[in-house]
């Protein structure tokens, strides 16, 4: 049995990557399940950098910890065109440090007020690090494309869900209204998933 730490402190995304990427001899543990502590600052500007530098704090921490495993982080965010793209990689502590998912959504909502529905285009992006016990790294992206709505719907999935309509979904649903299978079928992590388990050859 491999056994594979998903390098996040948030619940959702780990349950998304574990329940997305079932694959036979491996298990899943969360850096809390591993008994693990990583939270490094992430400063490098970008998904990938990101995702890197939570990698590999995680892999550092479980070979301190006498832990033969692999590794897999999951840097994303949202990019909103009419904002130029913000919060990107910032959407966690969009409304500040402490920022909560409701504090996040009432700013993006502000933030577009006065923008119309056709200009309301966003796209959700992942990208995920993986090193295997050797530290050899695989790296995959997905993206998904879709629209901001007026306010918040659905109590499914976590952060911008409630504001996010995927074009995918032609009856207008946002992430939130749809059962987790239903987003991971088109979500930003879903598709960078499915790339990494081509990557991967499995
Ligand atoms: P990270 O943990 O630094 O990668 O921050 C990701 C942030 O982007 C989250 O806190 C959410 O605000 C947002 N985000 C990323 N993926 C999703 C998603 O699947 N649904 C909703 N919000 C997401």
């Amino acid at each position: 049995m491999r056994t594979v730490v998903i390098a996040t402190n948030n619940a959702h995304k780990a349950d998304e990557i574990a329940s997305a990427l079932a694959v036979e001899g491996w298990e899943f543990a969360t850096l809390a399940q591993a008994g693990l502590a990583s939270d490094p600052e992430e400063d490098a500007g970008t998904f990938e950098g990101n995702a890197r530098i939570k990698a590999q704090a995680a892999w550092e921490a479980a070979r301190a910890a006498g832990m033969r495993c692999a590794v897999l982080a999951d840097d994303s965010g949202l990019e909103v065109d009419a904002l130029g793209g913000e919060p990107g990689v910032y959407s966690a502590r969009y409304a500040g440090p402490e920022a909560d998912d409701a504090a996040n959504n009432a700013k993006l909502l502000a933030a577009l007020e006065a923008v119309p529905d056709a200009e309301r285009t966003a796209r959700f992006a992942c990208t995920l690090v993986m090193l295997d016990e050797e530290g050899a790294e695989t790296v995959a992206r997905g993206t998904v494309e879709g629209r901001i709505g007026r306010e918040p719907r659905g109590a499914e999935g976590f952060g911008y869900d409630p504001l996010f309509r995927p074009d995918a979904f032609a009856d207008g649903r946002t992430l939130a209204e749809v059962p987790q299978a239903e987003k991971a079928a088109v979500s930003h992590r879903g598709n960078a998933l499915r790339a990494l388990g081509e990557a991967l050859g499995l």
